[in-house]
């Protein structure tokens, strides 16, 4: 029974990890920063909108908006 609890422990933490993993970050030149844990497509989305609020001349091409994502 014990181990069967530290088990699932174990598996909760390695999943927390693995999502630790994942998770992406992207900082805009203006200061603007957002960690995402869903990955880059969430990321890419959340850019565009904030560029389209606060940065209504600039575009991006998609290699930019790449760089500008790092894994955290
Ligand atoms: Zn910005």
């Amino acid at each position: 029974m014990k181990g069967k609890e530290q088990n699932k422990v174990k598996s909760i933490y390695e999943t927390c990890l693995l999502m630790l993993c994942m998770a992406k970050m992207i900082s805009c030149p203006c200061g603007w920063t957002l960690i995402s844990p869903q990955g880059n497509d969430d990321i890419k989305k959340h850019i565009q909108i904030h560029a389209k609020d606060h940065h209504p001349g600039l575009t991006e091409t998609e290699d930019e908006v790449e760089k500008m994502i790092k894994t955290v």
